[in-house]
């Protein structure tokens, strides 16, 4: 991961855990510390993990590849008996790209290029590109 990366406000939370890097691809797989959260239900703070999964997000080219992180999600689990996923500053609900993903996205479309390089350049569909707009 590019040095800047490290740094950026958005990811300093989150621990790497290992880097895959393909001819086509680098793959970083990531997770946060664990945290108190607000259950979004009652209001109560919790810091009871319930389980975790994976997700995939795509994320800024580096290096000319294609980039993903590899989250590692915490579920937590609230006395009150609601179970809601951990927030990330970096990613948006219901997406599998990162907020500087789409900021590029929006930021290349300024530029007047076509949808279609801006979307090979991104690594994303044509339809993610003009639902940026
Ligand atoms: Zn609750």
């Amino acid at each position: 991961m590019h040095s800047n990366c490290t740094k950026n406000l958005l990811f300093r939370r989150c621990l790497n855990k290992k880097i895959i890097q393909a001819d086509t691809f680098v793959k970083v797989f990531i997770e946060t510390k664990p945290t108190n959260q607000i259950c979004l239900a009652c209001g109560q703070n919790t810091g009871r993990i319930h389980d975790y999964c994976y997700q995939t997000i795509k994320d800024l080219p580096f290096q000319m590849k294609h980039t993903y992180l590899v989250l590692r999600k915490r579920r937590y689990a609230c006395c009150c008996g609601k179970r809601f996923l951990e927030k990330y500053p970096f990613l948006a609900s219901y997406q599998r790209r990162t907020l500087r993903l789409s900021f590029k996205i929006i930021d290349l479309l300024r530029n007047m290029r076509s949808i279609k390089s801006v979307a090979d350049d991104t690594n994303v569909s044509a339809n993610t590109v003009i639902q940026r707009l």
